[in-house]
Protein backbone atom coordinates (compact mmCIF):
# COMPACT_ATOMS: atom_id res chain seq x y z
CA UNK A 1 0.00 0.00 0.00
CA UNK A 2 2.80 2.47 0.30
CA UNK A 3 3.70 2.23 -3.58
CA UNK A 4 -0.11 2.24 -4.79
CA UNK A 5 -1.80 5.29 -5.21
CA UNK A 6 -4.79 6.24 -2.28
CA UNK A 7 -8.66 6.81 -2.87
CA UNK A 8 -10.41 7.66 -0.40
CA UNK A 9 -13.86 8.53 0.48
CA UNK A 10 -15.47 10.63 3.33
CA UNK A 11 -18.68 10.34 3.90
CA UNK A 12 -18.77 13.30 6.16
CA UNK A 13 -22.24 12.36 8.02
CA UNK A 14 -24.07 10.79 5.33
CA UNK A 15 -25.54 7.55 5.18
CA UNK A 16 -28.56 5.18 5.96
CA UNK A 17 -28.04 1.55 6.13
CA UNK A 18 -29.79 0.85 2.85
CA UNK A 19 -28.43 3.59 0.85
CA UNK A 20 -24.68 2.25 2.33
CA UNK A 21 -25.22 -1.14 0.96
CA UNK A 22 -26.60 0.35 -2.43
CA UNK A 23 -22.99 2.34 -2.92
CA UNK A 24 -20.49 -0.69 -1.39
CA UNK A 25 -22.38 -3.22 -3.74
CA UNK A 26 -21.80 -0.68 -6.96
CA UNK A 27 -18.33 -0.47 -5.50
CA UNK A 28 -16.74 -3.32 -4.88
CA UNK A 29 -16.36 -4.76 -8.01
CA UNK A 30 -14.20 -1.47 -9.16
CA UNK A 31 -12.32 -1.91 -5.73
CA UNK A 32 -11.54 -5.14 -6.53
CA UNK A 33 -10.31 -4.50 -10.18
CA UNK A 34 -7.83 -1.64 -8.75
CA UNK A 35 -6.61 -3.57 -6.16
CA UNK A 36 -3.00 -4.01 -7.22
CA UNK A 37 -2.71 -0.30 -7.72
CA UNK A 38 -4.90 1.43 -5.69
CA UNK A 39 -5.63 1.17 -2.17
CA UNK A 40 -9.36 2.26 -1.48
CA UNK A 41 -11.20 3.05 1.29
CA UNK A 42 -14.34 4.78 3.22
CA UNK A 43 -14.36 6.76 6.02
CA UNK A 44 -17.42 6.16 7.59
CA UNK A 45 -19.87 7.72 10.40
CA UNK A 46 -18.98 5.65 13.58
CA UNK A 47 -22.33 4.59 13.88
CA UNK A 48 -22.13 2.36 10.49
CA UNK A 49 -18.17 0.98 11.00
CA UNK A 50 -19.54 -2.16 12.21
CA UNK A 51 -22.60 -2.94 9.46
CA UNK A 52 -19.89 -1.42 6.67
CA UNK A 53 -16.77 -3.32 7.99
CA UNK A 54 -19.10 -6.58 7.57
CA UNK A 55 -20.27 -5.44 4.33
CA UNK A 56 -17.13 -5.45 2.95
CA UNK A 57 -15.37 -8.65 4.61
CA UNK A 58 -12.86 -10.09 2.30
CA UNK A 59 -13.00 -7.79 -0.01
CA UNK A 60 -10.25 -4.97 -0.67
CA UNK A 61 -12.14 -2.27 0.04
CA UNK A 62 -10.41 -0.64 3.87
CA UNK A 63 -13.11 0.87 6.12
CA UNK A 64 -12.30 3.97 8.48
CA UNK A 65 -13.64 6.17 10.79
CA UNK A 66 -13.65 10.27 10.14
CA UNK A 67 -12.50 11.06 13.83
CA UNK A 68 -11.71 9.66 17.22
CA UNK A 69 -11.68 10.65 20.83
CA UNK A 70 -8.93 12.11 22.89
CA UNK A 71 -9.41 10.93 25.73
CA UNK A 72 -8.38 7.09 27.11
CA UNK A 73 -9.97 3.63 25.82
CA UNK A 74 -12.45 3.49 27.94
CA UNK A 75 -14.56 5.04 30.89
CA UNK A 76 -16.60 8.12 32.19
CA UNK A 77 -16.65 10.22 28.68
CA UNK A 78 -20.08 9.69 27.88
CA UNK A 79 -21.25 10.19 24.15
CA UNK A 80 -17.30 9.79 22.86
CA UNK A 81 -15.73 6.28 21.25
CA UNK A 82 -12.17 5.67 21.28
CA UNK A 83 -10.02 4.29 19.01
CA UNK A 84 -9.81 1.14 20.52
CA UNK A 85 -13.43 1.14 19.96
CA UNK A 86 -13.19 2.12 16.32
CA UNK A 87 -10.45 -0.77 15.47
CA UNK A 88 -12.62 -3.44 17.19
CA UNK A 89 -15.62 -2.59 14.75
CA UNK A 90 -12.90 -3.06 12.32
CA UNK A 91 -11.77 0.76 11.49
CA UNK A 92 -8.81 0.70 9.51
CA UNK A 93 -7.60 3.63 9.23
CA UNK A 94 -9.33 7.20 10.83
CA UNK A 95 -8.66 10.89 9.86
CA UNK A 96 -6.97 13.29 12.18
CA UNK A 97 -7.38 16.93 11.90
CA UNK A 98 -10.42 17.18 9.35
CA UNK A 99 -11.07 20.99 8.41
CA UNK A 100 -14.60 20.55 9.49
CA UNK A 101 -13.51 19.84 12.83
CA UNK A 102 -11.12 22.45 12.90
CA UNK A 103 -13.52 24.79 12.40
CA UNK A 104 -16.62 23.50 13.95
CA UNK A 105 -15.08 21.73 17.15
CA UNK A 106 -11.97 23.85 17.47
CA UNK A 107 -9.24 21.25 17.20
CA UNK A 108 -6.13 22.33 17.56
CA UNK A 109 -2.13 20.59 17.30
CA UNK A 110 -2.46 19.93 20.94
CA UNK A 111 -5.75 17.93 20.53
CA UNK A 112 -4.59 16.34 17.47
CA UNK A 113 -1.69 15.40 19.36
CA UNK A 114 -3.33 13.31 21.39
CA UNK A 115 -5.43 11.84 18.58
CA UNK A 116 -2.36 10.52 16.62
CA UNK A 117 -1.09 9.02 19.70
CA UNK A 118 -4.30 6.96 20.63
CA UNK A 119 -5.00 5.77 17.11
CA UNK A 120 -1.20 4.52 16.99
CA UNK A 121 -2.02 3.27 19.82
CA UNK A 122 -4.78 0.78 19.17
CA UNK A 123 -2.93 0.29 15.80
CA UNK A 124 -5.74 2.31 13.46
CA UNK A 125 -3.78 4.44 11.18
CA UNK A 126 -4.12 7.85 11.16
CA UNK A 127 -4.65 10.36 8.22
CA UNK A 128 -3.75 13.81 8.94
CA UNK A 129 -5.76 16.65 7.50
CA UNK A 130 -3.86 19.80 6.83
CA UNK A 131 -4.78 22.77 4.55
CA UNK A 132 -5.76 26.30 4.72
CA UNK A 133 -8.11 28.98 4.39
CA UNK A 134 -8.64 31.36 1.87
CA UNK A 135 -7.86 33.91 3.88
CA UNK A 136 -4.63 32.61 4.91
CA UNK A 137 -3.74 31.52 0.92
CA UNK A 138 -4.89 35.43 0.09
CA UNK A 139 -2.12 36.84 2.64
CA UNK A 140 -0.06 33.84 1.05
CA UNK A 141 0.22 32.19 4.12
CA UNK A 142 -0.37 28.89 2.76
CA UNK A 143 2.93 27.01 3.39
CA UNK A 144 2.98 28.73 6.82
CA UNK A 145 0.10 27.29 8.08
CA UNK A 146 0.25 23.75 6.77
CA UNK A 147 3.79 23.39 8.05
CA UNK A 148 2.42 24.53 11.28
CA UNK A 149 -0.15 21.92 10.82
CA UNK A 150 2.40 19.33 10.28
CA UNK A 151 4.38 20.23 13.32
CA UNK A 152 2.29 17.48 15.49
CA UNK A 153 3.93 14.83 13.47
CA UNK A 154 7.42 16.16 15.24
CA UNK A 155 7.28 13.69 18.24
CA UNK A 156 5.53 11.25 17.55
CA UNK A 157 8.65 8.83 15.69
CA UNK A 158 6.36 7.28 12.90
CA UNK A 159 7.65 5.23 10.20
CA UNK A 160 4.53 5.49 8.04
CA UNK A 161 2.93 8.95 7.56
CA UNK A 162 -0.32 9.42 5.72
CA UNK A 163 -1.07 13.39 5.27
CA UNK A 164 -4.54 14.66 2.92
CA UNK A 165 -3.38 18.30 2.09
CA UNK A 166 -7.08 19.43 1.61
CA UNK A 167 -7.18 23.76 1.00
CA UNK A 168 -10.15 24.93 2.88
CA UNK A 169 -11.51 26.42 0.28
CA UNK A 170 -11.53 23.93 -1.94
CA UNK A 171 -13.59 21.72 -0.37
CA UNK A 172 -17.50 21.29 -1.19
CA UNK A 173 -16.82 24.78 -3.42
CA UNK A 174 -15.99 23.04 -6.60
CA UNK A 175 -13.15 25.18 -6.76
CA UNK A 176 -9.56 23.46 -7.37
CA UNK A 177 -5.93 24.90 -7.11
CA UNK A 178 -4.03 24.60 -10.13
CA UNK A 179 -1.43 22.02 -10.74
CA UNK A 180 1.23 24.17 -10.29
CA UNK A 181 -0.48 25.06 -6.54
CA UNK A 182 -0.89 21.34 -5.81
CA UNK A 183 2.29 20.38 -6.62
CA UNK A 184 4.10 23.30 -4.47
CA UNK A 185 1.75 22.38 -1.48
CA UNK A 186 3.02 18.36 -1.97
CA UNK A 187 6.41 19.22 -2.50
CA UNK A 188 6.69 20.88 0.66
CA UNK A 189 4.62 18.24 2.62
CA UNK A 190 7.15 15.90 1.24
CA UNK A 191 9.92 18.06 2.62
CA UNK A 192 8.95 18.32 5.86
CA UNK A 193 7.50 14.97 6.51
CA UNK A 194 10.99 13.92 5.61
CA UNK A 195 12.41 17.19 7.93
CA UNK A 196 10.63 15.81 11.07
CA UNK A 197 10.35 11.95 10.30
CA UNK A 198 13.58 10.81 8.85
CA UNK A 199 14.33 10.01 5.46
CA UNK A 200 13.37 5.76 5.64
CA UNK A 201 10.12 6.98 6.30
CA UNK A 202 6.82 5.85 4.70
CA UNK A 203 4.71 8.63 3.24
CA UNK A 204 1.63 9.30 1.04
CA UNK A 205 0.27 12.45 0.53
CA UNK A 206 -3.24 12.67 -0.74
CA UNK A 207 -5.00 15.66 -2.12
CA UNK A 208 -8.69 16.89 -1.20
CA UNK A 209 -10.69 19.57 -2.09
CA UNK A 210 -13.67 18.89 -5.10
CA UNK A 211 -11.99 15.77 -6.65
CA UNK A 212 -14.16 14.59 -8.87
CA UNK A 213 -14.47 12.17 -11.86
CA UNK A 214 -13.66 14.85 -14.53
CA UNK A 215 -10.42 16.71 -12.54
CA UNK A 216 -9.08 13.75 -11.11
CA UNK A 217 -7.02 11.75 -13.75
CA UNK A 218 -5.24 15.23 -14.14
CA UNK A 219 -4.89 15.98 -10.08
CA UNK A 220 -3.96 12.54 -9.39
CA UNK A 221 -0.42 13.14 -12.00
CA UNK A 222 1.01 16.35 -10.40
CA UNK A 223 4.18 15.01 -8.24
CA UNK A 224 4.25 13.77 -5.00
CA UNK A 225 0.12 13.45 -5.14
CA UNK A 226 -0.48 9.86 -3.87
CA UNK A 227 -4.25 9.75 -3.93
CA UNK A 228 -6.83 11.71 -3.22
CA UNK A 229 -9.23 12.38 -0.46
CA UNK A 230 -12.80 12.65 -1.74
CA UNK A 231 -15.49 14.22 -0.43
CA UNK A 232 -19.09 14.76 -2.37
CA UNK A 233 -18.35 12.82 -5.37
CA UNK A 234 -17.44 9.55 -3.18
CA UNK A 235 -21.27 9.13 -2.25
CA UNK A 236 -22.03 8.41 -5.86
CA UNK A 237 -20.84 5.18 -6.81
CA UNK A 238 -20.24 6.09 -10.81
CA UNK A 239 -18.56 9.42 -9.71
CA UNK A 240 -16.32 7.30 -6.84
CA UNK A 241 -15.57 4.19 -9.51
CA UNK A 242 -14.02 6.69 -11.96
CA UNK A 243 -11.73 8.41 -9.95
CA UNK A 244 -10.20 5.17 -8.68
CA UNK A 245 -10.19 4.48 -12.21
CA UNK A 246 -8.59 7.46 -12.78
CA UNK A 247 -5.45 6.39 -10.62
CA UNK A 248 -3.90 3.99 -12.30
C1 LIG B 1 -13.48 16.37 2.20
O1 LIG B 1 -14.45 16.65 2.89
O2 LIG B 1 -12.51 15.82 2.70
C2 LIG B 1 -13.53 16.72 0.78
C3 LIG B 1 -12.43 16.66 0.10
O3 LIG B 1 -14.76 17.11 0.27
P1 LIG B 1 -15.12 17.41 -1.27
O4 LIG B 1 -14.46 16.33 -2.10
O5 LIG B 1 -16.60 17.33 -1.33
O6 LIG B 1 -14.57 18.74 -1.60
Amino acid sequence: MWQQKWIIGNWKMNGSQSANRQLLQALLKPVDVAAAHVYCGVAVPNVYLAGVNEFTRDTSLAVGAQDVSRFAANGAFTGEVSAQMLADVGAQFVLIGHSERRQYFHEDNQELLIKLQNSMAAGLLPVLCVGETLAEREQGQEQVVVSAQLDVLASLGMREVVVAYEPVWAIGTGKVPSVTQIAAMHQLIYQQILSLCGEDVKIRVLYGGSVNAGNAAEILAVPHVDGALVGGASLQADSFAAIIQAAY
